[in-house]
């Protein structure tokens, strides 16, 4: 899977085109989900370009409620029609907007109900990682944010949520982990889903890697059988990168169809 954030980027007005040219150029035989997330005012605009193919169309954020008195904010239910997926807990939006785990809990619930597929975004900060507490850190997301759904474990992984490790320290800032540090954290996330009785067991929840992905270094993290595609920001707007991120996962996605990977 390839999921593409565009961030604050994009306009109505050209949105749709550049949506479309990455689909023409992102076309390979492996079977990868492929999912465009642009701002809120450019769905439609990306939905249209992306009718009749294959790439799906996600938003980057929901509220936490339904509908109610929050000014300028955007609820779950309004995004039908508009997207199939969403991104939940961004690491920029935890900063800036001053994001909880428990309110992307909440948003998670949102998601699971107007049946958009989440992607649930965890990761540490640098200084985390370098006191040796990224797995702590990690660990402790997960069960808040996923924990209030013992016993429904099953009906998340029917709706199919992915799991996004992103790394604070490499969002955007051209520095990426290891593949081999993604892997670990991979593991960890799906250990913890199981310590907390995920009814359909870790084994069966995609984790992502995010943090400064490349066509270049997209290989390194594809080659990691823990993990299942990339969450990219930066050079997701640059169709060939993205064609070249695509194409590593399609090698990958039919090497491992083929249990040669
Ligand atoms: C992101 O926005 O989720 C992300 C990983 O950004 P970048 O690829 O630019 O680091």
């Amino acid at each position: 899977m390839v999921a593409a954030n565009w961030k604050m980027h994009t306009t109505p007005a050209d949105a749709g085109a550049l949506a479309a040219t990455i689909a023409a150029r992102t076309r390979v035989d492996g079977p990868v989900i492929r999912v465009i997330c642009p701002p809120f005012v450019c769905l439609a605009a990306v939905r249209d370009a992306l009718a009749g193919s294959d790439v799906a169309v996600g938003a980057q954020n929901i509220h936490h409620e339904p509908l109610g008195a929050y000014t300028g904010e955007v609820s779950a239910p309004m995004l039908a029609g508009l997207a199939t997926w969403v991104i939940l807990g961004h690491s920029e939006r935890r900063r800036d907007a001053g994001e909880t785990d428990e309110q992307i809990g909440r948003k998670l619930r949102q998601a699971v109900a107007a049946k958009l597929r989440p992607i649930v975004c965890v990761g540490e900060q640098l200084a985390e990682r370098e006191s040796g507490r990224a797995a702590d850190i990690v660990a402790d997301q997960v069960r808040a944010i996923i924990g209030g759904y013992a016993g429904e474990g099953e009906a998340l992984a029917r709706l199919g949520i992915v799991i996004a490790y992103e790394p604070v320290w490499a969002i955007g800032t051209g520095r990426n982990a290891t593949g081999a540090d993604a892997a670990a954290m991979a593991g960890l996330i799906r250990a913890t889903l199981d310590e907390l009785e995920f009814t359909a067991g870790g084994a069966a929840v995609p984790v992502l890697y995010g943090g400064s992905v490349t066509a270049a270094n997209a290989g390194e993290f594809f080659a990691e059988p823990a993990i299942d595609g990339a969450l990219v920001g930066g050079a997701s707007l640059k169709p060939e990168e993205m064609a070249g991120i695509v194409a590593r996962a399609g090698l990958t996605a039919q090497a491992r169809a083929n249990g040669i990977a």
